[in-house]
């Protein structure tokens, strides 16, 4: 793909998430997050020059390895995978901007304990299973609130910012709306809570339909 039609095939992306966050109303903002794990560091820096600049891994070691091949960058760094205790340090090393996936207390307090011993914070979103899946990671709907403050009072070191979740795995629409409506009601009674991290290639305008203001989009920018 030359530049240009990478550009075009960009374009067309940003409108259909124009479409669908203006069915919601005007104000309703959508952030662009590039889950880059099916490319090298030179397909990142080509969609960084047109325009992306927030991007997300779910291999803490991946993550790593693009960073420093990207360093010249201003990009902004999110973990959007599953996160193993015995990865921890070396994702705070990164400084990454956002953790998308805290599905635990132990991870939480494993999180904050190490934060806490490096005099550092740490932005995260609490992820839920929305779709009440036994292959996905999170807390379940019903545990959420309670977690989510747990985690607030007891983990000063991770600051929370809102809710991740996975749309459930089906091509019914009902059932993936059904997931994502839950995760927004969640979102809503969540004090503080300014992000819902919901959508990716296949349902990412339905997501942000029921309250979705960042989407991870993968295949569908690099596969193609
Ligand atoms: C890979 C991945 C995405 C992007 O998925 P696509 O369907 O390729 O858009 C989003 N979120 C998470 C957590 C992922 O691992």
């Amino acid at each position: 793909m030359t530049t240009l039609e990478q550009k075009l095939h960009f374009d067309t992306i940003i409108e259909r998430i124009e479409r669908a966050r203006l069915r919601v109303n005007d104000h309703h903002i959508v952030k662009i997050v590039a889950a880059s794990k099916y490319v090298d560091a030179e397909a990142i820096r080509a969609l960084y020059t047109i325009g992306q600049r927030a991007f997300g891994e779910n291999k803490v070691q991946d993550m790593k390895v693009k960073i420093d091949l990207l360093e010249d960058l201003p990009l902004e760094w999110h973990f959007i995978g599953n996160l193993q205790k015995n990865k921890i340090n070396t994702l705070l090393s990164l400084n990454p901007h956002l953790l998308h996936s805290v599905d635990s207390l132990d991870l939480a307090h494993a999180l904050n304990e190490r934060l806490v011993r490096e005099g550092k914070t740490l932005r995260a979103l609490v992820q839920v299973n929305s779709a009440y899946e036994e292959s996905k990671s999170g807390f379940s709907p019903e545990e959420f609130g309670e977690c989510y403050s747990q985690i607030v009072e007891q983990c000063p070191a991770l600051h929370l910012q809102g809710i991740m979740s996975i749309g459930a795995h089906t091509d019914e629409i009902k059932t993936i709306q059904k997931s994502f409506e839950i995760t927004r009601s969640l979102f809503e009674q969540t004090k503080g809570a300014t992000i819902c991290s919901m959508g990716m290639s296949n349902d990412f305008e339905l997501a942000i339909e029921c309250g979705s203001n960042l989407v991870r989009l993968g295949s569908l920018l690099f596969k193609h």
